[in-house]
């Protein structure tokens, strides 16, 4: 994994939480689109962010997206 993939990675929180800026939203989109690595790391957190949503909000724990994110980056970091 370069550098640039880890400042992406890095990113994905906030961009998750649509609270990115704009720039940095088109920054991670474009790598995005033209690293499997990260396409894989954005399409599996997407996945996952929308089966907690799907969920009945008094079954979730608080923050668990959170944790589900810290827990993704460990598998890749680590
Ligand atoms: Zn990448």
């Amino acid at each position: 994994m370069n550098d640039k993939c880890k400042k992406i990675m890095e990113c994905l929180s906030d961009y998750l939480d649509g609270e990115m800026s704009e720039e940095l939203c088109e920054m991670v989109e474009k790598h995005v689109k033209e690293c499997e690595e990260c396409m894989c790391f954005v399409d599996g957190l997407k996945t996952t962010v929308q089966c907690l949503q799907s969920l009945p909000a008094d079954k979730i724990p608080e923050n668990i997206e959170k944790s589900v994110l810290e827990n993704l980056k460990k598998i890749l970091f680590e």
